[in-house]
């Protein structure tokens, strides 16, 4: 990452955030002083003054795994008229769910659509929650590890498959996991390093969800790709997709994208 898509990132040290396992809330400061903390191990010192020119948000999810690997059967959005709230990913009855991150379980029960339910609380108004579950492996109340085993695949409520329903939350409010992670590459995305809150990964363009008429967004022929972009990113604002950007340009999915660069939108 470069220093310029940084600069506008900056946050107060002396403002009192939440941080999963502390109990009360601290200044980065004092966090700073906290930080050989057996459970922070993963942010070490030259990490954290980083960290402390973005966001701690964005620094927080850059650092959560995905909760089991498998592939995205039902994603994010209107389905049949309801909204699905989070993304499917098939499994196995049985197999291993994983937190996503440190956190402490505010849910570990049964509920009607969702089935068995585990959520946790990161801290920072984030929370996860692993559904259909046909097993707890967590109690409410407990504070577990990043990748600890919470819970086991299941098809419990309802769910016609066996498939984990994956969500993330900011405020109690759910937002695509699929903004968080690159599900098909079992890691979260460089993108979210940036941000603040979740919002800001949602499309910069007009709603999404405004019917086709005279006011949809006239997608341009050209992209002259700026600081911080990828093809992901990219794909997304002109509602397009990453192969159909591939197939344009002559780029495979991991090319390198070079600031100024011009890609073919159409
Ligand atoms: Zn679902």
């Amino acid at each position: 990452m470069t220093v310029s898509s940084l600069s506008a990132q900056y946050i107060n040290t002396d403002s009192l955030i939440m941080l999963p396992g502390y109990r009360d809330p601290l200044t980065l400061h004092e966090y700073n002083s906290n930080i050989e903390s057996e459970m922070l191990e993963e942010f070490t010192k030259e990490n954290f003054r980083t960290a402390e020119r973005i966001s701690l948000l964005g620094f927080m999810l850059s650092q959560f795994e995905i909760p089991s690997d498998g592939k995205v059967i039902s994603r994010f959005g209107i389905r049949s008229r309801r909204m699905h709230t989070g993304t499917d990913i098939k499994m196995n009855k049985g197999d291993t769910i994983y937190a996503a991150f440190y956190g402490t379980v505010t849910r570990s029960k049964y509920y009607y659509g969702y089935g068995n339910m585990v959520a946790l609380d990161h801290g920072n108004n984030i929370e996860t929650s692993y559904s259909h579950l046909s097993a707890f492996l967590v109690e409410l109340g407990e504070n577990v590890e990043k990748g600890q085993p919470v819970g086991l695949a299941g098809s419990t409520g309802r769910a016609t498959t066996s498939h984990l329903h994956f969500e993330i939350r900011e405020e109690n409010k759910p937002y695509d996991p699929e903004l968080v992670y690159d599900f098909a590459n079992g890691k979260v995305r460089e993108e979210i390093r940036n941000i603040t809150h979740l919002a800001q990964l949602l499309p910069e363009s007009s709603p999404v969800h405004v019917a086709n008429n005279s006011s949809a967004q006239v997608i341009p022929n050209s992209y002259i790709v700026k600081n911080g972009d990828s093809l992901w990113k990219i794909s997304r604002n002109f509602r397009t997709s990453v192969n159909t950007l591939c197939m344009l340009n002559n780029l495979s999915e991991n090319s390198v994208l070079r600031v100024g660069m011009v890609l073919k939108l159409q």
